[in-house]
């Protein structure tokens, strides 16, 4: 039933869609890749890769769309995110809501709301870590 899994995540891959728009108008590019569409590349790109720490990302992922800096970057990070692909599927318009209900969680125990997230701890724990991008 990929149909459902599509239709389920939607919400986000709309909200993706439209910002993959942007990056296209901007002169980045878009490549389809393990079932997800992948913008990065162009203006954006080159903006977006200038932000500091905290608001600094390689990627990132909104069902089945998956926006980076440029390609090179998502190759890198691509099993990564392809995780975060598979949890929009599960969760479909929930997903946000748990993500930073999760973050939320783990600030109030005094933990890492990025790292020690369920969600995070699920796409590092299936992926090997050390490419040296930072995938969200
Ligand atoms: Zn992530």
């Amino acid at each position: 039933m990929r149909g459902a899994a599509y239709a389920w995540a939607s919400p986000y891959t709309v909200v993706g869609l439209v910002l993959g728009l942007l990056v296209i108008l901007f002169g980045g590019g878009a490549r389809l890749r393990q079932g997800a569409l992948e913008f990065g590349g162009g203006k954006v790109g080159e903006y977006l890769s200038r932000l500091r720490p905290p608001f600094a990302f390689s990627a990132i992922t909104l069902g089945h769309v998956v926006l980076g800096l440029d390609h090179a970057v998502l190759g890198a990070v691509r099993a990564h995110e392809q995780v975060h692909v598979r949890q929009y599927e599960r969760w479909g318009p929930l997903f946000v809501p748990a993500y930073l209900l999760s973050s939320l969680v783990e600030l109030l125990r005094g933990r890492r709301p990025y790292l020690d997230n369920w969600f995070e701890r699920e796409a590092y724990g299936k992926t090997a870590r050390g490419t040296g991008a930072k995938p969200r």
